[in-house]
């Protein structure tokens, strides 16, 4: 059976998304005069990335709004260097107006996806908001390849792992699921998630030394193995 269609995570995965949020931050506090208040830049980066790994899922599973989430991480992260501002959600904008000029992709997406573009249908299907993600997109000029095949989480109603988003993704494809790639940098909301939904379960990660299995997913590490070359020679056997 081969694989005629590919279905991506974005974030970490299409797009380096933790080194421009990086850039984001770190222009910010610059900006804003409070990157001093941290011990170094990295301790900054490393908060704010653990406040949204705890507080985005909670977005996911419909605790709080796209943009509550966003208020709570901040609050919280200003409170670290004893700061309270009266407009969060201002503060929130201003890194985020960054952070959206700075959208960087990996080097390896931009030419595996002209190679598969005509080979093999592509989608997206991603835990966030459709306009956030296609906007992202656009920026780096990407979108295009997706057309209409972006499917996310915010609009659809339910996140990965549930196994009904990625099936949805494959009927946006027009594609029964093991006929469908699903390729994303976490291993267990992608990973697993898809493999448990019938798809063909792709990690990538990116510090792996080489392909490899696992739990019926298979590991790469980065999307070169995904070009129509190796596709033509069978993704579906790597
Ligand atoms: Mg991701």
């Amino acid at each position: 059976m081969s694989i005629r269609g590919i279905l991506f995570d974005v974030d970490d995965t299409l797009i380096d998304y933790a080194a421009t949020a990086r850039i984001g931050l770190l222009g910010h506090l610059r900006a804003e005069d409070q990157l001093w208040l941290f011990e170094s830049p990295d301790e900054a980066v490393a908060l704010w990335r653990s406040l949204e790994e705890e507080h985005y899922p909670r977005f996911l599973a419909g605790e709080l709004t796209f943009k509550g989430q966003q208020l709570v991480r901040t609050e919280l992260f200003l409170a670290h260097i004893g700061i309270r501002v009266t407009d969060p959600s201002a503060w929130f904008a201003d890194y985020a107006a960054r952070r959206d000029v700075a959208w960087i992709t990996f080097p390896d997406v931009p030419p595996t996806l002209r190679a598969l573009a005509g080979q093999v249908a592509l989608g997206i299907v991603s835990n966030s908001a459709l306009a956030h993600q296609q906007d992202k997109l656009r920026s780096v000029g990407l979108l295009d390849h997706f057309g209409d095949a972006v499917l996310c989480s915010a609009e659809f109603g339910t996140a990965k792992p549930d196994p009904a988003i990625f099936l949805a993704g494959c009927t946006m494809l027009e594609l029964p699921p093991d006929e469908v790639a699903y390729v994303g940098d976490r291993f267990d909301t992608d990973g697993l998630g898809a493999r448990n939904a019938g798809l063909r379960a792709y990690w990538l990660d990116r510090t792996a030394r080489g392909v490899a299995h696992r739990d019926g997913v298979t590991i790469i590490p980065s999307l070169v193995e995904l070009s129509a070359t190796t596709f033509a020679s069978g993704l579906d056997t790597l």
